[in-house]
């Protein structure tokens, strides 16, 4: 259930191995989607899905590295140039869904796009979805929803939260922008992200944490504009530029599930796990654990209810991915005394429950899982 990144990397996955998944997907794509910088790490997945090919073809604005002015005003940059794969992309981000959704449905897949309420039940091991008038049956059941996470939560799993970031998008119209990296810039409050896309667009996002956004819908453009004119270096980008659409409120905080797996089930992507953004990593994350479930199905080790791999796995991320984001937050200490800086830098800040599993992390990053 879910045609994003995790639930495309999946049935590439096990097509490749023989399978002929299906994919329930609610959405034609239409919209504007966010989460758009692609790490270079991204090529060698690409590739494993065998989309490669058709990845290069498509018009994405490739980028050389990260601009950050993060702890100072002024501005550092992460070059890709040494790592393994010494370029990241730029993405319109529905268009490359919807580009690993059609490679899913070339090679066979089964997609489709019911729609209504939704009831998930069990006879045996074969599970019944009902979406509307529409009737599906399947071994395993996979929840690809993202953070959103549908299918688990209704077998009674819950999402635990690890804070309350929000982000507001506005997308806009650049004819001249010199560099299209990603610029991230802090802020008193929260934290801007800004990146040139294809077809001269500019996204820019304010991350801040829900109590500290207007509650008036209306009051938050003007805000958001006040903000941003006080950027040292976003503001720059933003010169004659004005909104393509109203600015979007996304849930951008960190979350997961206390289970992430069970008899039949299981949760990937950001169903399983969202983290801050911060963490650039989301597509990326999303396409590992959609290879890593697919070959863990096709391993016959999917007894997902018995098998803590997965459970633990996500785990680990969650107390990682938190430990190195409040190593993120300390570098900045121009707003000791803000409570969106506050919050991320206390101890408190460290989620509970989690099995500190590195061996399972490393197995996973090094591609075994
Ligand atoms: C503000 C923000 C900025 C981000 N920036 C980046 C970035 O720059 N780089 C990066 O790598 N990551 C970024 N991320 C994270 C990244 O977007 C996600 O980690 C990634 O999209 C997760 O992929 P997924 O396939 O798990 O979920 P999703 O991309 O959310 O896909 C889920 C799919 O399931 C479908 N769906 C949902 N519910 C149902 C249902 N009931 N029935 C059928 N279909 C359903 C949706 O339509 C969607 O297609 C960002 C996130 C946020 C919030």
């Amino acid at each position: 259930m879910g045609g994003g990144p995790a639930g495309c990397a999946m049935a590439l996955r096990l097509m490749q191995n023989g399978c002929t998944p299906t994919i329930l997907e609610r959405s034609s794509f239409s919209t504007s989607r966010v989460g758009e910088a692609l790490l270079p790490e991204a090529e060698g997945l690409l590739k494993t899905l065998d989309v490669w090919d058709q990845f290069k073809r498509e018009d994405f604005e490739p980028t050389s590295g990260i601009v950050s002015a993060w702890g100072s005003d002024k501005t550092a940059v992460s070059s890709f140039l040494f790592q393994p794969f010494s370029q990241g992309w730029n993405l319109d981000r529905a268009h490359f869904d919807r580009m690993l959704l059609c490679e899913c449905a070339g090679r066979g897949c089964h997609v489709d796009r019911p729609a209504g309420p939704m009831r998930v039940s069990k006879s045996g091991t074969v599970w019944n979805v009902q979406i509307g008038s529409k009737s599906y049956q399947a071994d395993i059941l996979v929840d690809a929803t993202g953070r959103s996470a549908s299918i688990a939560t209704r077998l009674g799993a819950t999402r635990v939260p690890g804070n309350r970031l929000m982000a507001l998008v506005g997308y806009m119209r650049t004819s001249d922008l010199d560099d299209p990296r990603l610029l991230i810039e802090s802020a008193p409050s929260g934290w801007w992200y800004s990146a040139g896309l294809p077809n001269d667009q500019l996204v820019v996002a304010y991350l801040t944490d829900a109590d500290l956004i207007p509650r008036h819908v209306n009051e938050r453009t003007d805000w958001w504009r006040h903000l941003v004119r006080r950027l040292p270096h976003t503001s720059q980008r933003i010169e004659a530029t004005s909104l393509l659409e109203p600015l979007r409120l996304v849930n951008a905080n960190t979350s997961w599930l206390d289970e992430s797996s069970g008899e039949g089930w299981i949760a990937i992507g950001d169903a399983a796990i969202s983290l801050d953004p911060l963490s650039g990593n989301g597509i990326i994350r999303a396409l590992k654990t959609g290879i890593a479930a697919a070959e863990s199905v096709v391993s016959e080790r999917s007894d997902f209810a018995t098998s803590r791999f997965f459970g633990d796995l996500i785990h680990s991320l969650a107390r990682e991915s938190t430990e190195q984001s409040r190593l993120t937050h300390q570098r900045e200490t121009r707003w000791e005394d803000q409570v969106f800086w506050q919050r991320r830098t206390s101890v408190d800040s460290e989620p509970k429950n989690c099995r500190n599993l590195h061996s399972i992390k490393s197995s996973f990053e090094n591609g075994i899982a």
